[in-house]
This record gives C-alpha cells, sequence and structure tokens, in this order.
C-alpha cells in the first residue's frame, strides 16, 4: 500500500507524493531550549520520528531539519512579555548563551534515549540572524510589514487566506489573538518579524539591524532556515497541536508572502496532546511537567518504555498520562524483550505476509498501535525463530524499540562453549591453552574479561 498521511492542510488523508523523486524535505519545529523537554514533547519528537522511520522504510532519502529556538519566543507566545531564554538565564544566574547550550545538550540527551535519530541539520536561531534579517528585509519591501514602538509587525490582512491552516474562521483567530493587548497593531493576529530592545534594559541576545538594535520574532526563524536549508518549496512540515493556530499559520502566512509562490509545504503533520490526568495541561512555562529523567531514568525504567507507551494511541489521538501507562507499559515492553531473546541469534528471512501486513498499518498515516498488534501476532505465530528474529529486526526499523540491542547483548551458542573451555583450561592451569582459546574468540569478535572465580563474555 502507497503511504498516506493525513495533512492538516486539506484535513484529508492523503497519498504522499514527494516533490522530487525521493528525496524527500522534512522540517519539524524544534524545542525552545529554556527548561528541560517534558514528555509531552517528547510525544511529539517521537511521533516525527516515526514519521521519518515510516518514510526511511518506504525507501526516501529524508532530508531532516530541525530548529533550536534559542532566541525570541516569548513568555506570552505572542509578542508580548520576556524572552524566555533571557528570563531563565536571571533565574539560574546564567548567560543566556549558557542557558541555550545547557538544555539543547539535555534536549539531545533525550533524543538518544528515546532512540529518535538526529535530524540531519541542528540549526540555532541565533545562527541565522543574517537570514532572518533578509527575510524580513523582503517582506517589508513588499508592503507586508509595518512599525510600531516596539517592533516590526507582518500585516496579516495582506495575505489573501491568512486561516486556510487552521480552518478557523478569521473571526476566531483574532479573538484568540485578543488574549495580548497591544494598541499599536493594525489587525490582533498581525505579529513581531523583529523586536526592539527595550531602551530601560540590556539584553544580552541582540543584533544590529536596518531598523534597530533587537532580535527576531519566534516565527520567522523557521521560515528562514527552513527555506536556506530545504528550499522555497518543500514535502513536510511538523509540529505539535497547539502551533496550528499561531505558530504555524504565521510561518505559512510569510513564507508565501516571502517566495511569491504557493504552496510552501506540501503536507502539514501535527501531533496530538500528552496531558495530565483530567486533561490538564503539561507546560513547561509553569513547571507542571514530568521528564524521561523523573519518570523513567531515576526510577531504573529504560526510557524505550516511554517510547513504547506512546504506541498505544494513534499520534492524532489525545493521550493521558498516568502512573498506570508506564506500569503497564513496562510489563509489555520488559515480556516483548523476554520473549525476542528466546529467538536465539540465528537470523532467518522476514516473513512476506506479516512485512505486509506491517506496511499496511504503518501507510496507512502511521497506525503504529495497529502495527503493534500485528508484530505481537508475528512474534506468537508459528513461524521459525530465525524468521521471527528476522522479522522483528526489519519491523524494528520504524519502531525504533532497541530490538537489535537485545540481539547484540546475547552470546552465541559457539563462543559460550569455547568460553567454557577456556575457563577449563585456566583452571587446570594450562595457560598456553587458555589464550589460544582467548585468540579463538578475539578472532570471532568477542572479548572475555576473567572475574574472581567466572568470566565475562563481551562483544567488541
Ligand atoms: P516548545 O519547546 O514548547 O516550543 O515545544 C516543542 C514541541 O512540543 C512543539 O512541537 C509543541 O507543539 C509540542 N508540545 C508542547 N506541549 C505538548 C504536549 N503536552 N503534548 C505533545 N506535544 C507538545
Ligand atoms: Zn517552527
Amino acid at each position: 500500500m502507497a503511504l498516506k498521511i493525513y495533512n492538516t492542510l486539506t484535513r484529508e488523508k492523503e497519498e504522499f507524493k514527494p516533490i522530487n523523486d525521493k528525496e524527500v524535505g522534512l522540517y519539524t519545529c524544534g524545542p525552545t531550549v529554556y527548561n528541560y523537554a517534558h514528555i509531552g514533547n517528547l510525544r511529539t519528537y517521537i511521533f516525527e520520528d516515526i514519521l521519518k522511520r515510516v518514510l526511511l522504510y518506504n525507501d526516501y532519502n529524508v532530508k531532516h531539519v530541525m530548529n533550536i529556538t534559542d532566541v525570541g519566543h516569548l513568555t506570552g507566545d505572542r509578542d508580548m512579555g520576556e524572552d524566555k531564554i533571557e528570563k531563565e538565564s536571571a533565574k539560574e544566574n546564567k548567560s543566556a548563551y549558557e542557558i541555550a547550550e545547557f538544555y539543547t545538550n539535555k534536549f539531545k540527551e533525550d533524543l538518544t534515549n528515546l532512540n529518535i535519530i538526529y535530524p540531519d541539520i541542528f540549526c540555532k536561531a541565533t545562527d541565522n540572524i543574517k537570514e532572518q534579517i533578509e527575510m524580513i528585509q523582503k517582506l517589508e519591501k513588499k508592503g507586508y510589514t509595518y512599525k510600531t514602538s516596539d517592533g516590526i509587525y507582518f500585516n496579516t490582512s495582506k495575505v489573501s487566506n491568512y486561516a486556510k491552516l487552521s480552518h478557523q474562521k478569521l473571526e476566531s483567530l483574532l479573538e484568540g489573538a485578543r488574549i495580548e493587548i497591544n494598541n499599536e497593531k493594525e489587525n490582533a493576529t498581525d505579529f513581531a518579524l523583529w523586536k526592539f530592545s527595550p531602551k530601560d534594559t540590556k539584553r544580552q541576545m541582540e543584533w544590529d539591524s536596518p531598523w534597530g538594535i533587537g532580535f527576531p520574532g519566534w516565527h520567522i526563524e523557521c521560515s528562514a532556515m527552513s527555506i536556506k536549508y530545504l528550499s522555497e518549496h518543500f514535502d513536510i512540515h511538523c509540529g505539535g497541536i497547539d502551533f496550528i493556530n499561531l505558530h504555524h499559520t504565521n510561518e505559512l502566512a510569510q513564507s508565501e508572502a516571502y517566495t511569491g509562490k504557493m504552496p510552501w509545504v506540501n503536507y502539514w503533520m501535527h501531533g496530538a496532546f500528552l496531558n495530565l490526568k483530567d486533561g490538564e495541561r503539561m507546560a513547561k512555562s509553569t513547571g507542571n511537567f514530568l521528564t524521561v529523567k523523573s519518570e523513567f531514568i531515576d526510577k531504573d525504567i529504560n526510557p524505550l518504555v516511554y517510547r513504547f507507551a506512546t504506541f498505544a494511541v494513534h499520534y492524532r489521538k489525545q493521550m493521558e498520562w498516568s502512573n498506570e501507562i508506564i506500569i503497564s507499559a513496562k510489563n509489555g515492553y520488559d515480556n516483548l524483550i523476554n520473549k525476542i531473546k528466546t529467538f536465539g541469534t540465528d537470523i532467518g528471512s522476514i516473513d512476506q505476509e506479516y512485512k505486509t501486513r506491517f506496511n499496511n498499518d504503518i501507510n496507512d498515516d502511521l497506525n503504529i498501535p495497529k502495527a503493534i498488534a500485528t508484530f505481537q501476532e508475528m512474534i506468537k505465530s508459528n513461524l521459525t525463530n530465525e524468521d521471527k528474529l528476522a522479522t522483528t529486526l526489519d519491523f524494528d526499523k520504524v519502531l525504533g524499540l532497541g530490538f537489535d540491542l537485545i540481539k547484540e547483548d546475547i552470546i552465541p551458542n559457539d563462543i559460550e562453549k569455547l568460553a567454557e573451555e577456556r575457563h577449563l583450561a585456566r583452571i587446570n592451569k594450562d595457560w598456553q591453552k587458555s589464550d589460544e582459546y582467548r585468540q579463538k574468540i578475539k578472532d570471532l569478535g568477542y572479548e572475555i574479561n576473567d572475574l574472581d572465580n567466572d568470566y565475562k563474555i563481551t562483544k567488541i
């Protein structure tokens, strides 16, 4: 079955057709690095990782770009309030650059722990100020901008269908935008492209520009960097569902105004939220959140249990977090690992019937809950252990549950036998024979470490 994905822009499940034959351009909005990523944020990054792995499984090459928001995201999410990073810098008594670097590194550790494939390009907003200024200059030349006392703004009334991504009536977007009152805006939905540094306080992150010293607005970085790295027309753009009405709507408006062409992006995909109990929002800004460290690493639970837990719910459905989820996901994951260990280490052939079913599941708008059910059925089937292992490893290219690592932990029988022989030789103080066995084992790619009365075999 051909790959179908749900496109927020058309509100339909569509067959995926790349712009270029085999290379897919994928842009996923990255973290604002003023705090740890919470497991809600990471649910979105896991969904995006699944999307990328499904594209790879379908034999596409993927060029994946992710930004790091290290400046310009204000506490009000719109154009009011303090810069989230500068605010945290004062709180933690570190420089804004140190804050951004620290949380970027923590974010990358989360990705590694969750077996999320790194993007080909990580790009920081602060490394691309020139590109953002150039984009604003062109928008200015084309008549899309105006100046207020605190910055340069994008005039949303100048674009023909500002609300097209959200499918909302313009009035309801305007209503949402009125939360932050800024009397100088011509339309409530207008947004800042460039903000001037405040007159009374010195910012750490600020740059000279044709309009005065200041910093870029939150949305312009994604438009500038995606166009820089993926061109003016690319395939897929993703984020969490909260980005539809504001961040992505604004990215879209300014990018198409800038290029003068439509569409800028062919497919928009959004992951639903992970909430706390009773729909309570998990939010970095309020500190009301759980992390991979607090819920998994500190409790000695493999973080891949979290990855597995998210597979129970389709990415477009909201998920509610509870301790019971951790317990049942941990049991489910441990059972899978134990079962896979019984398959041994010999790899047979991928079962084509199960592969077709799995392929149909994942190609149906990433139906991972169904793909997991197919996988569970396969491992309980009467296929040979060798074929089950081959099929498991193949499916794990998409699932990313670390099943390939289990295989490495299993020491093949012939190596175990050689190690026992060597151990016997050592007990008999036959050092020459013992050394010969050690060499033989090494030639086969394993190493022996002697313990008191025992030994340990590891893969080299
Ligand atoms: P941020 O670092 O706050 O800019 O958000 C990073 C990503 O996480 C964005 O794609 C958001 O849409 C997404 N996100 C934020 N909160 C949640 C949540 N509770 N569940 C799922 N995704 C979320
Ligand atoms: Zn973005």
